[in-house]
This record gives structure tokens, C-alpha cells and sequence, in this order.
């Protein structure tokens, strides 16, 4: 990826990217949430009839027309749920407690910002929640694709995830819960 003598075009790289993703993403994501997430299930939602058609149909609405279809930067309205500890334990079968059920229970609303370089599939995986989306989709299916980014290189895509989940937390209020990438 980067070498170690490559931290000044990483810094280059990296406001290129909050820029890119500053213009656009937290206006999609404030327009989004202002609607209440069941009100439009018919068109956007993730919820229901999730077939392939409908998914690509879904990701066309943020097609830019010039880059290449690959590498994707998505991010997701998930569904709040009260799920326990041992829920989550059995359902994802794990040892230990884990402590973002806690954080995430104490918003209203849920983000998810994910990466891929073949998104239809991968969103449908996290809708139709059968263990191979998320941990955190699992717990909290997703219902509504709120925005996609595309970028041309596969290492831009996976930092630009991490500089999107960053933007979105400093700019959404305090009701709103972020998940951690990765
Ligand atoms: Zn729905």
C-alpha cells in the first residue's frame, strides 16, 4: 500500500479524499435522515423485497456516469433493535460481551459505512443478515442505502471508508451512532 517514505503524498492523498467525500456525503446523509426511515420503504428501503434487480437498481441511483463501477464506499441506515449481550453472543457466536451493542443502543438512529469493490452483492448480504454481511448488520439489519461513493483505486475506497465514518461523526449530532469500520 503506502511505503514509509510516502507519509507526504499520503497527507496529499488523504485531503483529497476528505474533499471528495466533504462535498458530498453528509448532505446525502442529513437529507436521509430527516425523513423518518419507514415512511419510504416503498422505493429506497433495504428491508424489504431485497432481489438483485431491486439492489442494482438501488446502486444505479448513485452511478456518476464516468468512474468505474468497483471500488465503493456505501453507507447504510440501520435498524435500532433492543438486542442483549447474550443475543448478540449466541448470534454471532462469540465468547465475550461486546461493548458497541452498548454504544449503539444509546442513539436513535444507526449509520453503517462499509467498503467493496462489488457492492450489489455485498448489500445484499448485509439485508438478507445470514452471517455473511457485518456483525454489526447482523444485529442491526439495514433499511435504507443512503449514499455510495466510487473511487478508482482500491486503496482510496478502504481510506476513504475510514474518512467517511470520521466526517459523519463530527458532523452528525449526538443522536445518531456511526459504527466503527472494518
Ligand atoms: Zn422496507
Amino acid at each position: 500500500m503506502f511505503g514509509h517514505g510516502n507519509s507526504r503524498t499520503r497527507l496529499k492523498t488523504d485531503r483529497e479524499l476528505s474533499r471528495r467525500v466533504r462535498d458530498v456525503v453528509p448532505d446525502r446523509i442529513f437529507n436521509a435522515l430527516l425523513e423518518r426511515p419507514d415512511s419510504d420503504c416503498t422505493d429506497q428501503c433495504l428491508c424489504h423485497n431485497v432481489t438483485r434487480k431491486r439492489v442494482a437498481e438501488l446502486v444505479k441511483q448513485f452511478s456518476d456516469g464516468t468512474t468505474a463501477k468497483t471500488n465503493a464506499v456505501y453507507v447504510l441506515e440501520c435498524q435500532m433493535k433492543s438486542v442483549t449481550q447474550k443475543i448478540v453472543r449466541e448470534e454471532l457466536r462469540l465468547q465475550n460481551n461486546v461493548s458497541w451493542i452498548y454504544d449503539a443502543q444509546e442513539h436513535e438512529r444507526l449509520i453503517y459505512v462499509g467498503v467493496s469493490t462489488a457492492v450489489p452483492s455485498r448489500l445484499r448480504k448485509h439485508a438478507l443478515g445470514n452471517g455473511s454481511g457485518a456483525n454489526f448488520t447482523q444485529m442491526f439489519p439495514p433499511i435504507r442505502l443512503l449514499s455510495i461513493q466510487w473511487f478508482e483505486r482500491e486503496v482510496d475506497a478502504y481510506r476513504a471508508e475510514e474518512i467517511t465514518a470520521d466526517i459523519l461523526r463530527e458532523v452528525t449530532h449526538d443522536g445518531i451512532y456511526v459504527s466503527q469500520p472494518g
